[in-house]
């Protein structure tokens, strides 16, 4: 056994990150101290494993540069949780929690798994989070569905419904289910082989293969595997020779019954530039969504992070953080990494206060997003092929009034704005015509079955490219 220290290069690595990320940043999340290296990595102690993940999550990269920089060697870093007060556990993981469920609906089996069959006994999965797991993931109304059918294909993958997809919004826990299958069949299978990429990697890939002229290699490594988990399809409009790939890919696994999840952030009839037969192949499966969480579930989600956390926080701040962030999980968690950060720099406990003051921001930001009437404007106005200024100005020939009575309605939907101030924003109308729209618009929901969705596709637009601003 060789005996490594790699001491040296970890303490200036903290010394420089110190100098570059200045004393009150330094000081929030550094509170790391040094254990043991071993040939590939260095590994130090945390006192939670709320530490460990927000460590993971926002310097894992940073550090690792750091020490390859200065040792020339890629040095991993990991992770001993040591709870103040307990003796040092062995593990660098986190043992498996029970599930939390928002509401007792009998579902089957998320927490259950066989103590003997823990992760760490076949080492990470090299592309998998080991805190997405079904343990990790709470199941509410919106997403009972989706976690169901994610477990029953982790216990006979490429049988039950293949490929499976999940779309939805962002931050609601695609990713999160997604690698849940992913790692369960991973721990629980004998040697499976488990490939878990964004598309963007997949094409990045494919195209360095063209380059590098190695794409039978390319070729073999995709279409040899049990389970293929690809993130993020939507990345693969307009990328024509990637599609094409995926669908020989697609077609080779679902010939051969291997697992195939996808997610996405809209249904897949809502891509665009994407070759029908690869349209046709994602939507053979089972496709299934995720909702924003209920008021209940963002609880239940909120108190399973606070578990995870070494900080005491309330109940009562919980309901707090719930009922203001109604948008998605990112969002919920954001909001705790904040409180549990604040109280950990000052030692002070979470009092209903300190949330409020502390989360002020957040919260008025959650409420208006940065959605603007100019960005459901101009989203509306690109739609329709109207230019931004006839949306807004008087004109009231039908083609040009109906997509303003969309817009209207979006921006009452989507803001807190009143219909006064609607008003307003469209060119100086009277609050009468907004609300004139509103119900013009809700009576043509009624018979038109498409305008539904077209209208939920245009109001993801305007969110995301107000989340860009
Ligand atoms: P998406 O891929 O849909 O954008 P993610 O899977 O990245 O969303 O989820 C965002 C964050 O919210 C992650 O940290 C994830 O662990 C957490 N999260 C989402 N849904 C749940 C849930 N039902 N229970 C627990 N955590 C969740
Ligand atoms: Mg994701």
């Amino acid at each position: 056994m060789g005996s490594w220290n790699y001491r040296v290069f970890w303490d200036e690595a903290l010394n420089q990150a110190k100098t570059e990320l200045g004393e009150h940043e330094y000081a929030m999340w550094f509170n790391i101290e040094y254990v043991s290296s071993t040939e590939s990595s260095i590994v130090v102690q945390v006192p939670s494993s709320f530490y460990r993940d927000q460590l993971v999550r926002q310097y894992q990269n940073y550090l690792e540069s750091k020490i390859h920089e200065l040792s020339g060697k890629a040095i991993k870093v990991e992770y001993l949780v040591v709870k103040p007060n307990m003796a040092p556990s062995t593990a660098t993981h986190p043992a498996p929690s029970q599930a939390v469920q928002a509401k007792d609906e009998g579902q089957e089996g998320l927490g259950q798994r066989r103590p003997s069959l823990a992760p760490r006994e076949k080492g990470k999965h090299p592309q998998l989070r080991t805190d997405y797991t079904f343990e990790n993931f709470v199941i509410g109304d919106n997403n009972g569905f989706a976690a169901n059918a994610a477990l029953a294909i982790s216990k006979n993958p490429g049988t039950s419904y293949n490929p499976f997809l999940i779309y939805g919004g962002v931050g609601l826990g695609k990713t999160h289910l997604m690698q849940s299958i992913g790692n369960r069949v991973w721990t629980e299978q004998a040697k499976p082989k488990v490939i878990c990429i964004t598309a963007e990697e997949f094409t990045n890939e494919f195209i360095q293969s063209i380059h590098d002229k190695t794409t039978q290699n390319f070729k073999n490594k995709y279409r040899y595997v049990d389970v293929l988990l690809i993130d993020d399809i939507h990345f693969l409009q307009n990328k024509l020779g990637s599609q094409e790939e995926l669908f020989h890919t697609f077609n080779a696994l679902y010939d051969a019954n291997k697992q195939m999840v996808f997610t996405c952030d809209r249904p897949v009839s809502e891509l665009k530039n994407l070759s029908d037969r690869l349209r046709s192949r994602f939507e053979r499966g089972l496709n299934v969504d995720l909702q924003p969480p209920n008021f209940e579930t963002r609880c239940a989600i909120l108190k399973k992070k606070v578990e995870a956390s070494l900080v005491a926080v309330d109940q009562e701040v919980v309901e707090i953080i719930a009922k203001n962030i109604s948008t998605n999980v990112r969002d919920l968690e954001a909001a705790l990494t904040k409180l549990v950060a604040y109280s950990q720099l000052v030692h002070k406990d979470i009092t209903r206060e300190i949330a409020q003051n502390q989360l002020k921001d957040v919260f008025s930001q959650s409420k208006h997003g940065n959605v603007t009437i100019d960005n459901i404007l101009r989203v509306v106005a690109d739609h329709f092929k109207l230019s931004y200024s006839d949306l807004k100005g008087k004109k009231r020939t039908k083609n040009i009034a109906g997509p303003r009575q969309i817009a209207m309605y979006i921006a009452r939907e989507i803001t807190e704005y009143s219909t006064t101030e609607l008003g307003f924003e469209f060119g100086g109308r009277d609050h009468t015509t907004v609300m004139h729209a509103c119900q013009k618009i809700e009576e043509r929901l009624k018979l038109d079955p498409n305008l539904e969705s077209s209208i939920q596709g245009l109001i993801r637009a305007v969110k995301d490219i107000s989340s860009k601003v």
